[in-house]
């Protein structure tokens, strides 16, 4: 191979997001776009969904199109508040642009109260619809803190994910 070939890029790429926000009391707790009842919620300029979050950047990571703060500015006043799920649609929508697809996404959340487990179905419906792909393609796993940390605190949530796109 001479020096201006280059190795065909791969079709497939994966990315990694990681989020975290303070939980105050007096904020809706939503995660994965909805809304979950407890006594505190994330602070953050949007609705403050980890969850989503995590999600966009590890799409966005995964193509090479920035971050989520880049795409929607947190001293914007058009996202003031505004629902995460909006940001994923948008996130896709330029993903798709650009030329790729979701092949799947795993995420996990850390919450030490409440127990996500019943609410898990209806996070993956709502990610599913917002990325345009079917519910097999997302995952989502919750877990507590343990009692240490922040999170085992009740101090915060935290939410991590892997997104793999492939290049149509
Ligand atoms: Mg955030």
């Amino acid at each position: 191979m001479s020096g201006k070939e280059r190795p065909r890029m791969a079709a497939c790429r994966i990315g990694i997001g990681t989020d975290v926000h303070r939980l105050v009391a007096g904020r809706k707790l939503i995660l994965g776009g909805l809304r979950i009842p407890f006594a505190k919620g994330p602070l953050g300029h949007s609705d403050g969904d980890a969850l989503v979050h995590a999600t966009c950047d590890a799409l966005l990571g995964a193509a090479a199109l920035g971050d989520i703060g880049q795409h929607f500015p947190d001293r914007a006043p058009q996202w003031k508040d505004a629902p995460s799920l909006r940001f994923l649609r948008l996130v896709c929508r330029r993903l798709a642009e650009a030329g790729y697809a979701v092949l799947n996404l795993d995420a996990t959340v850390e919450l030490e109260r409440p127990k996500l487990a019943p609410y898990i179905p209806r996070m993956r419906r709502n990610l599913a619809g917002a990325m345009g792909v079917r519910l097999s393609q997302i995952s989502v796993k919750a877990k507590t803190g343990e009692g240490i940390g922040e999170v085992g605190r009740g101090e915060s949530v935290r939410a991590a994910a892997v997104a793999l796109i492939q290049k149509l």
